[in-house]
């Protein structure tokens, strides 16, 4: 029941959320920030030599999926005319319209059922956990779709967004239907890095590498989404270390604050006295899901600030010390978060602890460098 459930989960995929919808023209036109990537297959497309196994590097949410998806649109488009580039669609046959609504029939997206949970594509109702893990009877029912006919005549298309979901078992599995490719079938595979995914499986696919999206994209991407202000979209930006689906998402939405708190934080370990300090940890750990995301922040932003510091830093003795000791703090809060996700943690304790201690760091030497 489980598993069926799961295999019409797999048909039915909500929009990525970089895509925008498919209309006449490049196949993947409203792609952002991977001109490499559509670049290589474009060209693959314009020289009838699309592999038959891809494997899309690079980090959740930068558009890998709706490129694996956009590249299934060009290869089953049926509404080309004389003339089209072979990389361009119609955007209005019915299999366009398809593609694009993750309706097609000969397009299987095999993802574990807490991500269609996820994706609202599948209703659980059962007593155990949905799966993380792409399961070995998911990817048998993958090779059998990619067996079959074509319903629609041209290519079939496997999309696995989360390729680095497969345990041993499954991607064994799905080995078999590498090492046998079928005409005119097509494998995406999408994962993080190449170590996610085993080697025998890797060294069959053609690697296609995807970028982060660069910040300033972001936030104009973000800005024009969701009606942001600049300033706030590009924090969210930072926050969502190139990612645009980690940007979408709701601890990102609150990105842009917690940014600015942990900015007015850090000044106020670099300023502020012990008992202003005490006073600030006593707010702080009221609540502990902002706390949480806080603290992430600041290590963040301190990490970000020795970053910047590096190229001075090689000349200046002082702004190398400023940097390391930066980088300490963000250690130290990095500890601190572990520490306070431990059952029966002492939250004030920890963070008064933590507070003081990066308030002595980062203050002993301003101090120590206006004497000098
Ligand atoms: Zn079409």
């Amino acid at each position: 029941m489980a598993a069926r459930k799961a295999a019409a989960a797999e048909e039915v995929v909500a929009r990525p959320e970089t895509g925008t919808a498919l209309g006449r023209g490049s196949a993947f036109q409203g792609v952002e920030g991977q001109a490499g990537a559509v670049r290589i297959l474009q060209a693959a497309l314009g020289h009838d030599r699309v592999s038959h196994a891809y494997l899309f590097v690079g980090p959740h949410g930068v558009g890998r999926e709706l490129v694996a998806r956009r590249l299934a649109a060009a290869l089953l488009c049926t509404g080309r005319t004389p003339g089209m580039a072979p990389h361009e669609v119609c955007g209005g046959c019915g299999a366009c319209a398809r593609v694009d609504r993750g309706l097609h029939p000969d397009v299987h997206v095999c993802i574990p059922e807490a991500e269609a949970v996820r994706r609202g594509t599948l209703a659980w109702d059962e007593d155990r956990k949905p799966s993380q893990d792409i399961k070995v009877e998911q990817v048998r029912q993958l090779r059998d779709d990619l067996r079959m006919t074509a319903f629609e005549g041209g290519w079939r298309v496997a999309i696995l967004p989360l390729a680095e979901r497969l345990r041993v078992e499954a991607a064994n599995a799905l080995l078999k239907t590498l090492e046998e490719p079928l005409p005119r079938s097509l494998l995406v595979l999408c994962a993080p890095d190449r170590g996610a995914v085993l080697e025998t499986l890797r060294s069959r696919c053609q690697r296609v590498a995807f970028s982060p999206l660069p910040e300033e994209l972001l936030a104009r991407l973000l800005v024009a989404r969701r009606a942001l202000p600049f300033e706030q979209a590009l924090a969210v930006a930072r926050e969502a270390e190139g990612s645009m689906g980690r940007a979408l998402l709701g601890e990102a939405a609150e990105a842009g604050e917690t940014w600015e708190a942990a900015g007015a934080w850090l000044a106020d370990l670099e300023r502020a006295t012990p008992s202003e300090l005490l006073s600030r940890a006593e707010a702080l750990e009221k609540d502990r899901d902002a706390l949480d995301r806080l603290v992430r922040a600041l290590a963040r932003l301190a990490l970000r600030r020795a970053e910047e510091a590096v190229p001075a830093a090689r000349t200046d003795g002082a702004v190398a010390l400023r940097a390391r000791l930066l980088a300490e703090v963000a250690a130290g809060a990095l500890e601190l978060r572990g520490e306070l996700t431990r059952p029966g943690a002492n939250a004030r304790l920890n963070l008064e602890r933590f507070m003081l201690r990066a308030r002595a760091q980062l203050q002993g030497f301003t101090n120590s460098s206006m004497n000098s």
